[in-house]
């Protein structure tokens, strides 16, 4: 059996505890060496085979696996955050499925809730944002046309921005031609929850000096949205004396 786990953001004690037993258990551990806290690894049983995937191609992950399976060994994939967000796990398991070879999924606390926690941040403020779009600029991997910054930019909803720290002038003009301001609020976050993360609190337009300043390159969320601002929101329905839910009921005015 494969599994495939969700490391967390990075900090060692943001994996599930789930994921947790699951390493202790594993028999071997090919680990996303870029951005997989090594901590974690220290769980691991002594006769535990570790593989480090930064150095190997989607071929040599795959052949562990099935050496590993054809001894009866339970391996484990480890990614960062949530496995479901830039993971590349669907090549893995679409080959995985062709060889016969069965494998599952426990999920991890993405990058993205890291993020706002560091910041104190709600992604979904009433009255401000009801959405957030975790996309990210073209790099190596294209976007899609119909996912331009751009066309979410229109919608002023909150934004989560991923594997685009390289490309924060182009980032700002794409934001401000979709509709955001030079001042809207942005917030650039390095390394959450690890122990030398940064935060900067800037503008769409103040993207790229911001991070050249502090020498941000890489390793980083981009928030934009009139969430990071300090400014007015509506209280929630859910919590409101005049609100009934199933389990409440609300007094009238
Ligand atoms: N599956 C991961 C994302 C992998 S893509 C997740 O759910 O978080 C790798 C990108 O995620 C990085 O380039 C960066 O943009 C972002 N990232 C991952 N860990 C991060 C962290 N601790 N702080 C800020 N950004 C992070």
């Amino acid at each position: 059996m494969i599994r495939f786990v969700g490391a967390g953001p990075g900090a060692s004690d943001l994996i599930t505890v789930r994921g947790l037993k699951i390493i202790k258990e594993a028999d071997v551990i090919i680990y996303a060496g870029s951005l997989v806290n090594k901590e974690l690894l220290e769980y691991a049983g002594k006769e535990c085979q570790i593989f480090n995937s930064a150095v190997m191609t989607l071929e040599e992950v795959i052949q562990v696996m099935v050496d590993s399976e054809e001894k009866g060994l339970d391996t484990v994939r480890l990614h960062t955050g949530d496995p479901c967000l830039y993971g590349a796990v669907r090549e893995q398991m679409d080959i995985l499925e062709q060889k016969n070879i069965p494998y599952e999924s426990c999920p991890g606390v993405s990058s993205f809730c890291g993020a706002a926690s560091v910041l104190n941040l709600e992604y979904t403020l009433p009255g401000v944002s009801q959405s957030v779009v975790i996309t990210r600029v073209s790099g190596r991997t294209p976007v899609p046309d119909k996912e331009s910054i751009e066309s979410f930019a229109a919608h002023q909803a909150t934004m989560v921005i991923f594997l685009s720290t390289g490309m924060l002038e182009e980032l700002s003009k794409r934001l401000i031609e979709g509709g955001y301001q030079e001042d809207s609020p942005a917030a650039i976050v390095y390394k959450a929850t690890w122990k030398d993360e940064k935060t900067f609190l800037c503008t769409v337009g103040s993207l790229a000096m911001t991070a050249d300043e502090n020498k941000i390159s890489k390793t980083a969320l981009i928030i934009i949205g009139d969430v990071l601002s300090r400014g007015r929101y509506e209280r929630s329905q859910l919590y409101h004396p005049n609100f009934s839910t199933q389990f409440r009921k609300g007094v009238s005015e």
